[in-house]
């Protein structure tokens, strides 16, 4: 990149390189561990920022990454240029077409606000500080999805600066093989600045968290095998298995203890969804036990993800059902991991209106350890057990979500793992013609 003095005099936002004060909190993240070393920053203030910053990479060859809050960082870039939306945080709602219409740099706590003012929802995921559009493009497993598919199934438009430098407004009926491949192929086909999606009626949930001590964590997770092959797709649902560490910061009754965190999310009446949970609040007595009629406004509080920046990493596998030996392998990973299974199925398990990349249509869970990077450390120590997990799964394994591959986990072979087979074809033929430079090769990358 040598052009930087002449594509500043063109960017509203801002353009950073190594040594100029911002460009380290600039490229920083949720994600503290492998983070981008670009050899220039375009933090976009808008749409015209991308298509500047798009045109003068393509003009230099200068292959380009995108963050936008760095919770899905794959490998970190060393070189070329990155291009940063957290300054493009505008969201519309048009309640009566109940769409929502939000910018690049938008997580889904400002969505999720802007929707309930109006008493509706989007297709969100747990974490609220995790970003919109992103999420949406690798698909999204939200907290309504047994109910309403992915979130990349809502999408209705999609504004994206493609390797050309073009800025061009996509639908299903504009450009059908492009509309395709961005909801899955995320940032493979350019750098989104705006997406369109549908919003869901939803106003209140039967939801919440039961906390359970370590002794019942065998008999949590052979209820909730058994009780999610009985449950409507009204409910959606997970599990965690949590080392909770013993700080100030942790609920009173969770600090230092390894407990299993069931999370509920009934999209409909109440008086059904706390009939639903009995089975599980049969197992044992819990610590915490938050599940009560509430506003979908309050939804993080479900998951209640720290919020902080982290040094983490992470491997899952989709499967298609949860076998005892799953359980096994998770009850002997849960010792020393966070361990993590989510619910699928339901309205995830149909083809949507549109046809999208995303993949595995099958999967009925998804299986996932995560550890913290302590400082000065890597990913090293905790590899071994991630993968024996992994591999305890392989019998049930589909595949990969694009959503939850990070760091040196997003490898290409990983990446081709989240699409079907043909699918991932049809992505390779339409990179080569869409981007035929391979400039957006910094990401979760279709070779
Ligand atoms: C705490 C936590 C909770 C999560 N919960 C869920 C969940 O419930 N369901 C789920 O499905 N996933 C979940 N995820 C995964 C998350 O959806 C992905 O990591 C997603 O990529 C994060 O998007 P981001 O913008 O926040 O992160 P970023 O790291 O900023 O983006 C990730 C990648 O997306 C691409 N990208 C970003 N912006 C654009 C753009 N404008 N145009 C094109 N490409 C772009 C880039 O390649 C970038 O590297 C969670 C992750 C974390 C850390």
């Amino acid at each position: 990149m040598k052009d930087h003095q002449g594509l500043a005099d063109r960017i509203a936002g801002a353009v950073l390189v190594p040594g100029d004060e911002g460009y380290d909190a600039e490229r920083s993240g949720f994600q503290l561990h492998g983070q981008h070393r670009p050899d220039v920053i375009v933090a976009a203030a808008g749409a015209e920022d991308v298509r500047e910053a798009v045109a003068s990479a393509a003009a230099h060859g200068t292959p380009i990454a995108v963050q936008a809050t760095g919770h899905g960082l794959p490998r970190g870039a060393d070189g070329g240029m990155l291009i940063t939306t957290g300054r493009m945080d505008g969201v519309r709602i048009d309640a009566a077409a109940r769409t929502a219409r939000v910018e690049a740099g938008v997580r889904w706590g400002a969505v999720v606000a802007a929707a309930a003012d109006h008493g509706l929802a989007p297709v969100n995921g747990s974490s609220p500080t995790v970003g919109a559009v992103s999420y949406t493009l690798g698909g999204g497993v939200g907290l309504l999805s047994r109910r309403f598919g992915f979130a990349s199934d809502h999408v209705r438009s999609i504004d994206v600066v493609t390797a050309d430098g073009a800025f061009r407004h996509v639908t299903a009926e504009s450009d059908p093989d492009l509309f395709w491949a961005l909801r899955g192929g995320r940032a493979n086909f350019g750098v989104v600045t705006a997406l369109e999606f549908d919003l869901v009626p939803v106003e209140r949930i039967h939801g919440g968290g039961l906390y359970f001590d370590t002794g019942h964590i065998p008999a949590v997770l052979d209820a909730y095998r058994e009780w999610t092959a009985t449950v409507p797709e009204e409910m959606t649902s997970s599990v965690a298995l949590v080392p909770f560490p013993d700080a100030p910061g942790v609920p009173e009754p969770l600090r230092g203890r390894y407990a299993a965190h069931v999370r509920i999310i009934h999209a409909g009446d109440s008086a059904t969804g706390e009939r639903l949970v009995e089975p599980l609040r049969a197992v044992a007595p819990r610590l915490i036990d938050t599940v009560r009629d509430m506003p979908y406004a309050e939804c993080a509080t479900i998951h209640a993800e720290p919020p902080f920046p982290m040094a983490y990493h992470s491997a899952h596998a989709l499967v298609g059902e949860l076998d005892p030996a799953i359980v096994a392998a998770a009850l002997d990973a849960g010792e020393r991991f966070i361990v993590e299974i989510r619910h699928l199925g339901g309205a995830m398990s149909r083809p949507p209106a549109t046809p999208s990349a995303v993949g595995h249509r099958d999967a009925r869970y998804l299986a996932a350890v995560l550890s913290p990077i302590l400082p000065g450390h890597g990913p090293e120590a905790s590899r071994p057990g991630h993968e024996a997990f992994i591999g305890a799964l392989a019998p049930w394994d589909l595949g990969r979500s694009v959503n939850f591959l990070y760091g040196d986990n997003a490898t290409e072979a990983e990446v081709r793992r989240a699409y079907e087979p043909a699918d991932h074809e049809r992505l390779v033929a339409l990179k080569a013609k869409l981007d035929p430079s391979d400039l957006f090769r910094l990401n979760h990358h279709i070779a």
